[in-house]
């Protein structure tokens, strides 16, 4: 596992439950998603109704789980945990559907991946709180409707356009996650610091915020290792200094690049000339495979502009040649 995957490990599941803000107003950044939701749930609550079906779309890390579960606690309410890929058939989500008790959230992550004859089940159950139960084979079959009580469905996918229309405009509401700024990691970084006990600066929570990418999940968890450092090098003091020496230890530089997101690029600039280069040369060069290279290197270094896909192949811009300290030749890419 790189330190600055967005995936969680299963290690550290536990570890991210005990920091996870559980109200709206201890949940940082995305304030418009925040402010926006946070009217969804007083205006059910005002009616003494069910929240909308709220859909949660962004890459992973960025607080999806973390909202449906603060949507339950502040409405009251219970909260059930799927996935799409936990339902292989109708009557798997027909008897969690069945099961669940008056206002429950149902969380349903990786909504994308649901089977289709459980996606139509779904329909009907989001909009008529009623499931249609088929019942025999053949001819002779029948569909026995079933009332289920009223839920809130919260559905999390990587990206909306992955969502086949007719399930997406069952939402009544939708929230894009975006990517946090540097200021919001920082303090997701110090409310995670007090939780686990330990005191921790604004410098220190700057270089642990600008190394995670953008994601809490990343935040909280190079926060750890560099906790741990501090534990066996400095008696439990957290100094910026300190912070640095744990995260070049762990090979996150200061934008967050992993060893093996610097070995691409300095592939590209050292042993390619800046590119072009194709996929498959770049990745045996730095010993991957090709997929590895394209899913999991490539994109941060496209997001950072650090790197282009072009058709000619991969080409290291500027930003990326300066990235590494070196000079871009003449007519490198803006
Ligand atoms: P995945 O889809 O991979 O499960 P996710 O989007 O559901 O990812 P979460 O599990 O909700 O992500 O969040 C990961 C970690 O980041 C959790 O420990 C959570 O507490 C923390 N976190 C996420 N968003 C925030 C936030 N806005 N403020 C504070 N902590 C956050």
């Amino acid at each position: 596992y790189s330190p600055v995957s967005p995936q969680a490990e299963p290690a550290e599941r536990a570890a991210e439950a005990a920091l996870r803000p559980s109200s709206l107003v201890e949940f940082e950044g995305q304030p418009r998603v925040r402010e926006q939701l946070g009217l969804v749930l007083a205006a059910a609550r005002h009616r003494g109704a069910v929240p909308d079906h709220v859909l949660l779309s962004g890459p992973p890390g960025l607080g999806k789980t973390t909202l449906a579960m603060i949507i339950a606690a502040e409405m009251g309410v219970p909260l059930h945990i799927t996935s799409g890929p936990a339902i292989q058939h109708a009557g798997d989500l027909a008897a969690i559907l069945s099961g669940l008790v008056a206002g429950e959230v149902l969380f349903l992550d990786e909504i994308h991946r649901m089977s289709r004859p459980a996606e139509e089940m779904l329909y009907l159950a989001m909009e008529d709180f009623r499931v249609d139960v088929v019942v025999g084979k053949g001819p002779g079959a029948t569909a026995i409707p079933i009332d289920i009580p009223p839920f809130t469905l919260v559905g999390a996918t990587t990206r909306a356009g992955l969502l086949p229309g007719p399930l997406r405009d069952r939402f009544g509401f939708t929230a894009q996650l975006d990517y946090y700024e540097v200021e919001d990691l920082a303090e997701i970084a110090k409310r995670s610091a007090v939780k686990l006990g330990f005191d921790l600066d604004d410098e220190s929570a700057r270089v642990v915020a600008s190394r995670s990418r953008g994601t809490p999940r990343i935040v909280n968890r190079l926060l750890r290792r560099v906790r741990d450092y501090a534990q066996v090098n400095n008696g439990g003091r957290v100094t910026e200094e300190l912070s640095v020496a744990a995260l070049e230890l762990y090979e996150v530089d200061e934008l967050g690049l992993d060893r093996l997101d610097r070995g691409v690029l300095e592939a590209i600039c050292l042993k390619f000339g800046g590119g072009p280069v194709g996929l498959s040369t770049l990745a045996i060069s730095v010993g991957e495979e090709t997929e590895t290279v394209e899913e999991v290197a490539e994109p941060f270094l496209v997001r950072q502009g650090f790197l282009m896909r072009t058709p000619r192949g991969r080409v290291a811009t500027a930003a990326g040649w300066a990235h590494l300290g070196l000079n871009p030749p003449q007519g490198a890419r803006e």
